[in-house]
């Protein structure tokens, strides 16, 4: 199946292999302080969706070399640095401190881009300026979490938006010549197939420029947790996501990158669905039907 990967377009865009280093920024999300929803998303570890970003001890530069060093035995030295601001809200913060913190990021001689992960609801025009003035200079990712376009589905998981903020922000975003990457969970309680599909055909048409894929996983801790355990949650198969996401590659358009087939949820807490605990399964089982 033809889908165009984050790894081939890094590589038209870069000219080599690109690694994103998770970097912690010192944020947490309005959606858990109750600024805006208290709780956080009832998927959501205590990590805040980001189990792999190194400490947020140290100055930037540290953090991404401690996250490169993490996985220097894979990388190669002429592999591109991304430095990815994955856990919490990395926008819940003064447009002083992410200026700062993307200049640091910026002054790593690795680093050729940055990704920042944030929330639509999060984008005031003070933090849309200090974007804008590097996107002018450099290659900035914002990734976007909507995860559905339903609204039902997203009260269910405590998203505390409405869809329509997520499409505005992607308007914005690209208005500056931000590279949108939207995330869509797949197995979100109460979706049929067709419901996933429409978050794909929603993100396109709302501009999107990218999408990461994962399933629902129940991670300890969590109340999605609670709720599995009181059997209130089906967990998709790996087949039935499968299924789904070869449907959602054939509705993306030409020049959509796909930077993510489907996510691993952190070993330790994970609790199901089993078949995401073996990525190296999931790797070749993904090789043998999409490569
Ligand atoms: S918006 Fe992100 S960080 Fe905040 S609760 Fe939801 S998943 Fe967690």
């Amino acid at each position: 199946m033809k889908y165009y990967s984050a790894n081939s377009y890094f590589r038209d865009r870069f000219g080599c292999r690109m690694y994103k280093a998770s970097v912690s920024l010192d944020v947490t999300c309005p959606n858990r302080d109750g600024r805006c929803g208290t709780g956080g998303c009832i998927f959501c570890s205590a990590g805040g969706s980001g189990e792999f970003s190194s400490e947020a001890e140290g100055s930037v530069p540290e953090r991404i070399d401690l996250a490169i060093e993490k996985v220097s035995a894979k990388i190669g030295e002429d592999t591109g640095i991304i430095a990815y601001f994955q856990s919490f809200t990395n926008t819940y913060c003064s447009p002083e401190y992410l200026d700062d913190v993307l200049g640091q990021a910026f002054s790593h001689p690795r680093v050729k881009a940055v990704s920042i992960g944030t929330r639509p609801d999060c984008l005031p025009d003070g933090i849309l300026e200090v974007l804008k003035s590097y996107s002018r200079r450099y290659p900035v990712f914002v990734e976007l979490g909507l995860q559905t376009s339903n609204d039902g589905t997203a009260k269910w998981f405590n998203r505390c938006y409405e869809t329509k903020v997520y499409d505005e922000a992607v308007a914005r975003l690209k208005d500056i010549g931000v590279n949108v990457i939207t995330h869509i969970i797949f197995g979100l309680k109460g979706e049929s197939t067709e419901d996933m599909l429409e978050s794909v055909r929603h993100a396109v048409k709302a501009g999107t420029d990218g999408v990461k894929f994962t399933c629902l996983y129940v991670l300890k801790g969590t109340r999605l947790y609670d709720e599995y355990k009181a059997g209130g949650i089906d967990l998709l198969s790996r087949e039935e996501y499968f299924d789904i996401v070869e449907k959602a590659l054939e509705l993306l358009p030409e020049g959509v990158v796909v930077h993510r087939l489907t996510g691993d949820g952190p070993k330790k807490i994970l609790v199901g669905p089993s078949w995401t605990m073996n990525k190296r399964e999931v790797v070749n089982y993904i090789n043998r039907r999409f490569r």
